[in-house]
């Protein structure tokens, strides 16, 4: 087979067969096929699409490229991928809550991408957490606490790490085959018996409108459910920061609060509802009203917050109380009115420019710095009134995000009208049964 025959297929519109996409994936790999035709095939799909038996092949190849996880126990195996949002910290909570319940979730996390933070480097606030932990601390950890949130071995998926890499330098990122194959790549290689994806649209998410985000959610279903895990999706409205807090240390905790049965409502309800999803499909509720008052009384009774402790401790890191952030700053609106849209692209690049997020690969984060929000789209506001509180090193530093905290947040002269945090998957889905 020559790559350049398999380029110009795709490029003409053709659909590439099972060992076709063996074969680019594989020389890929080991590095028989080099990154400009990589390149070129990554491009051919962005423009042309992929066909859902496309997909599937590239989601399997990808996870041959490397091993899958080892089962080693009879727990089902269960866990959540978030598509990323501004203030997103719902893996912290689910995966020690699900534990309780005795499943196992073995949660493989990714870093900030763009504007949104990342669950690990949420997590390396807190002092002496590792997020690289080998296989065998995965197993051990899994057999002994029930959860775990590292990031990927070396060993899982390999040409995700490449070809991702590849990807960004080639704009060929937003392709919802390439994104589905990536993310069920790592997902599937964690050998789960039940998954939920929480698919994010808005300013403060990767996916900005609610129709991408509708394809991307079928899409990744339909890989999923075509690969045997039991898959099951939810939208969710990122037009605002989720939680009041942004900020890695900041989330931390705010993730303790929601842990401990309080914090604040969206955060804490949206993900009541993706571990519901979960509790339900694995059998162990026989519907979301009940799943999710189990998954409330965990909350409030600390055992939640007990399990995460114990993660923490098994992961290297220690947590007792709040982690300390840098000081608060107030922002204060302008004019009166209503608060008409808050653009998270802006708050994301005001974080980044405070040292809260990455300009370039591999960069130090600060994990003191981020903001509180105390305001949310169509509240009433009057001139002078605390809009947010801006955790910065000094204050120089919290002066010169101003202007684009003011861009950043519309007042308007009329309440907006109020979308839902999450919505039903009945207008796209199926509805959720128990089993
Ligand atoms: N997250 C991933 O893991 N892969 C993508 O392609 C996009 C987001």
């Amino acid at each position: 087979m020559l790559a350049s025959v398999l380029i110009a297929k795709k490029r003409d519109g053709g659909e590439l067969t099972q060992s076709e996409i063996e074969f680019l994936i594989e020389g890929y790999v080991d590095e028989s096929i080099p990154d400009y035709q990589m390149s070129a095939w990554a491009m051919a799909v962005y423009l042309r699409g992929m066909s859902p038996f496309e997909i599937e092949c590239l989601t399997d190849a990808m996870i041959a490229s490397g091993v899958t996880m080892p089962k080693l126990d009879n727990a089902l195996r269960v866990d959540k991928h978030s598509t990323g949002g501004l203030g997103d910290k719902t893996s912290l909570i689910l995966a020690p809550l699900l534990s309780l319940f005795d499943l196992h979730v073995p949660m493989i996390s990714g870093r900030g991408l763009g504007i949104t933070g990342g669950t690990l480097d949420k997590l390396e606030a807190i002092p002496g957490f590792r997020t690289d932990l080998t296989q065998p601390e995965i197993d051990s950890a899994l057999d002994r606490v029930g959860c775990v949130i590292t990031g990927a071995t070396k060993e899982l998926v390999p040409a995700d790490r490449k070809l991702y890499a590849l990807r960004d330098v080639t704009a060929t990122v937003p392709s919802i085959p390439l994104i589905t194959a990536s993310i069920m790549s790592k997902k599937l290689a964690e050998s789960l018996d039940s998954l939920v994806l929480d698919v994010k649209w808005g300013t403060g998410a990767f996916m900005q409108d609610r129709d991408s985000a509708i394809a991307l959610a079928q899409s990744l279903k339909r890989i999923g459910t075509r690969m045997g895990v039991s898959t099951r999706a939810l939208l969710s409205d990122m037009n605002q920061p989720l939680g009041k807090m942004v900020g890695n240390g900041l989330e931390v905790n705010e993730s303790i609060e929601i842990l401990q049965g309080n914090g604040p409502e969206d955060a804490s309800s949206l993900t009541i509802e993706l571990a519901a999803i979960l509790l339900v499909d694995t059998g162990k509720a026989s519907n979301l009203i009940e799943a999710r008052s189990k998954l409330l009384a965990k909350l409030k009774d600390g055992s939640a917050w007990e399990r995460f402790q114990q993660m923490v401790s098994i992961q290297g890191g220690s947590i007792e109380r709040p982690l300390a952030v840098s000081h608060p700053f107030p922002f204060l609106a302008n004019r009166s009115g209503w608060i008409e849209s808050i653009d998270g692209q802006l708050l994301g690049q005001a974080i980044i420019s405070l040292g809260g997020g990455r300009r370039i690969a591999g960069e130090k984060i600060d994990p003191t710095v981020g903001l509180e929000m105390n305001c949310r789209i169509g509240d009433p506001i009057r001139s002078g009134d605390l809009i947010l509180n801006v955790f910065a090193r000094k204050e120089s530093d919290s002066i010169k995000v101003q202007s684009l905290l003011h861009s950043a947040i519309r007042i308007g002269d009329n309440a907006p009208s109020l979308r839902p945090l999450f919505e039903p998957l009945d207008s796209f889905d199926q509805p959720l049964q128990a089993k």
